[in-house]
């Protein structure tokens, strides 16, 4: 007798069912309402988890459970084991990195996508999804005031990409390939790859993906003088050498607006200008402060991207959509697809061969994809451009009331000048050297009280502490909160030092 015959006999076995539409009712509400409560509940959590490495392992079995376990046992120790090592990006008093703003409607259209499940890759393999996402990447440019070779009515299109790393990848590749097709494909190791010394890594990971000389990646260095943003006259110097002196081909520019250390924003316009003097590919990088760009006040920080090639920003990061979710545009589709298209016999179809239909398959890097304007269209339909203009100034202006609580403390600094709802501070002390270690010892005393949580960047060689208006549930009391929070911890560490 085998085990085999045994557990056939169990009375689980053989009766699955895991599409039952009324168990999915049954259980699907069960777990909105454990996220109802969570989210009611999440301020009450340390912000930044108080686990130490390993700490799952100790609580979980060795191996998977043989026999089904009810989702009654299942939710009981997600809130058990899997809750106190969850960093809580969606509690008001999360001000780290770039917070991650949740929402119902980007909740709920992300569980209608999963619920279809649809694998869209081509719009033969579910048409909605591809038809919506030109749709609503088109409304997305016309609110972000993106000229109109940017829209698909106006000849170029938009694609949800996962990240920004990968619709940088992509982009690049696209210039890549554009310029080797000009210049013989035995000259890659010639093409150079231009950010600052702000630019976000996901630059360089992309040139190192896409086969650039690891030599030929330039980094030029932003100055506090101007505000860390890359200057055209900079660019254009590392651009003089390179050409001159070492016969290098310029490729691609990646100008940001909004970086991630301290929300600087390099200037479109002169850049774009010394871009294409070199006929270089500009690729502009807005994946915190895009957002923002929807408000005409801030639409200024995006000026000069007419000239550029490409734009995107991160709908996940400040734009009430869950993760995943870039928004990528290029003026000439047409390079993307010539570098990533493939057309193997499997997928031919009628509505490919008419060219009458988007593949976007052919504009990132997998094949399958997710149907994520979805939740975009959700979000966009649900607060509508006023209300997001609103969330957004809102934000800004509980950044601007931290900065002027700042100011009101003479032991205190801000850094560098606030440009969206990021604030980057620093206690300023009569000796430099100390100054440093001093900010990093106050960072993590204020994150180890689990009261609220921040994180840092060094800018300029100073170690500062940044504070990132963003996450849903925020109001101003937890600002003013959080502010105290970083005074006591002051006090108490200059009067024990
Ligand atoms: C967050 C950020 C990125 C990386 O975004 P991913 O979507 O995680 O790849 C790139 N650039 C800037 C300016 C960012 O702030």
């Amino acid at each position: 007798m085998g085990s085999l015959h045994n557990d056939e006999m169990k009375p689980h076995a053989g009766t699955m069912k895991p599409l039952d539409p009324e168990e999915f009712r049954r259980q699907g509400h069960l777990v909105i309402d454990f996220l109802a409560d969570y989210y009611k509940n999440v301020d009450k959590y340390p912000v930044r988890s108080q686990v130490e490495p390993g700490y799952l392992k100790k609580r979980m079995p060795d191996s998977a459970p043989y026999d089904p376990e009810p989702i009654e046992t299942i939710l009981r120790d997600v809130q058990n084991d899997i809750v106190p090592g969850i960093t809580h990006w969606q509690s008001p008093n999360y001000f780290a990195y770039f917070p991650s703003s949740g929402s119902i409607a980007g909740f709920l259209g992300e569980m209608l996508s999963t619920g279809f499940n649809v694998v869209g890759f081509n719009w033969m393999s579910s048409p909605a999804a591809t038809e919506l996402e030109s749709i609503v990447m088109d409304w997305l440019g016309k609110m972000l005031k993106l000229p109109s070779e940017f829209l698909f009515s106006g000849g170029g299109g938009g694609v949800l990409q996962g990240t920004t790393c990968e619709a940088i990848l992509c982009t690049l590749v696209a210039a890549r390939d554009r310029m080797l097709k000009k210049i013989g494909r035995e000259n890659i190791n010639k093409l150079v790859v231009y950010g600052s010394d702000q630019t976000h890594s996901a630059l360089q990971k992309a040139a190192q993906i896409a086969g650039i000389n690891p030599n030929n990646f330039r980094a030029v260095a932003t100055t506090k003088a101007d505000a860390f943003g890359l200057t055209a006259e900079a660019l254009r110097a590392a651009i003089k050498s390179d050409v001159e002196s070492s016969g290098l081909v310029p490729l691609f520019l990646c100008a940001t607006i909004g970086t991630t250390s301290s929300t600087a924003v390099d200037p479109l316009g002169p850049l774009c200008h010394v871009a294409e003097e070199y006929g270089m590919w500009v690729h502009v990088d807005a994946a915190y402060a895009g957002s923002a760009c929807i408000c005409p006040e801030y639409r200024h920080f995006l000026d000069g991207v007419e000239k550029a090639h490409s734009f995107s920003f991160n709908a996940h990061k400040w734009f009430l959509t869950t993760l995943d979710c870039c928004c990528l545009w290029v003026k000439d589709p047409g390079a993307l697809i010539q570098a990533l298209s493939t057309y193997p016999e499997y997928l031919r179809n009628k509505a490919s061969e008419s060219k009458q239909v988007v593949d976007y398959k052919d504009w990132q890097i997998t094949l399958s994809r997710r149907f994520r304007s979805l939740k975009l269209w959700m979000v966009l339909r649900s607060y509508g451009v006023a209300n997001l203009r609103k969330f957004l100034r809102s934000h800004i202006k509980m950044a601007k009331n931290f900065e002027g609580l700042i100011g009101m403390d003479r032991r205190f600094e801000v850094v560098v000048p606030r440009n969206f709802a990021t604030v980057c501070f620093r206690v300023v002390a009569a000796e430099m050297e100390i100054v440093d270690s001093f900010n990093a010892k106050l960072l993590e005393s204020v994150n180890e009280s689990g009261k609220v949580y921040m994180t840092h960047a060094v800018v300029g060689g100073a170690y500062v502490m940044r504070f990132a208006v963003g996450a849903s549930l925020t109001e101003n009391r937890h600002v003013i909160l959080a502010w105290k929070e970083v005074q006591e911890h002051a006090n108490a560490l200059l009067t024990s030092s």
